[in-house]
């Protein structure tokens, strides 16, 4: 469980294969327990949503493979775990949505034993804070894992949706120590791209790759270079991101030869870096 570029082997060898949990998927078990299946599976890259409760939970899954895997090996079984890395999604058009959570501190009972604020790992959850005089949930670090939702023994506590835009979330998402980001683009949207480019850049060092996914259009070709002039001088791997239609809810027919094609466009563009054909799987 320790060959830590077993990935990138996986790209120089052309069998290099992904977990898509979907950009927008937060699931908060179900990211878990995928991410825990896929990497046992040998996934080279687990890709989930830009949301730090999300990430949290992916990492929770690859830490059980891990020690999974530590045990397996210390048991003498042959097995030769994976070291996927993780990946999340940012959109350089879309503002992200996240959840916080929320409360009247006010209705609650007075003899309520308060499990909220125990299990809160964001130290979020406060009462009678005696430095700022405020009790209820500290919206700045709350980062929506949900735990304190089904704690609650009256049901005070809600979540509300924020948007947030991908510059402004980026630093909040590459500070978990995420290994790879893709950037789904359009034709077009250099200046988008640029501002978001200069908010990751700061953790470039840290990342082992970039993806970076863009739908056809007219002058595609030279819109991939104008991308590939911007990020230079980035040092890791670098891989082109074929959707040949959009990835969410389109599982029709002809999906997959619009992806090849894509490829064949890309391929044909010679930029640096890998392509990578992107499916669904019915
Ligand atoms: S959702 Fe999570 S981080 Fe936010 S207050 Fe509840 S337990 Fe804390
Ligand atoms: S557990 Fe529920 S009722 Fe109790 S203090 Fe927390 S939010 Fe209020």
């Amino acid at each position: 469980m320790t060959d830590l570029f077993a990935p990138l082997q996986s790209l120089k060898q052309g069998n290099w294969f992904k977990l898509i949990c979907g950009a927008s998927f937060q699931h908060l078990p179900a990211v878990r327990s995928l991410t825990l299946a896929y990497t046992l599976a040998g996934a080279d890259c687990i890709d989930v949503a830009a949301d730090p409760a999300v990430i949290a939970a992916a990492q929770a899954g690859l830490q059980i493979a891990k020690s999974l895997a530590s045990d397996a090996q210390k048991r003498g079984f042959e097995y030769k775990g994976n070291s996927p890395f993780l990946m999340v999604s940012l959109n350089d058009g879309e503002d992200p949505h996240f959840r916080k959570a929320e409360f009247a501190p006010t209705k609650c009972p007075t003899d309520c034993p308060r499990p909220c604020e125990r299990i809160c790992p964001a130290q979020a959850i406060v009462f009678n804070s005696i430095k700022e005089d405020f009790s209820g949930v500290i919206s700045e670090k709350c980062y929506g894992c949900g735990r304190c939702i089904p704690i609650c023994p009256h049901n005070r506590i809600s979540t509300s949706s924020y948007a947030s835009t991908s510059g402004a979330i980026a630093p909040l998402v590459m500070s978990t120590g995420v290994d790879a980001v893709e950037i789904h683009t359009k034709v077009g949207r250099l200046a988008e791209f640029e501002k978001l480019w200069q908010a990751i850049s700061p953790w470039a060092d840290q990342l082992k790759l970039l993806a970076i996914s863009c739908p056809d259009g007219e002058g595609m070709t030279d819109y991939l270079k104008a991308l590939h002039k911007l990020i230079v001088p980035f040092k890791s791997a670098l891989i082109w991101q074929t959707d040949g239609r959009p990835m969410s809810g389109d599982i029709g027919d002809g999906t997959t030869i619009a992806s090849v094609k894509l490829g064949q466009k890309v391929l044909a563009a010679k930029l640096p870096g890998y392509v990578q054909v992107s499916r669904w799987h019915k």
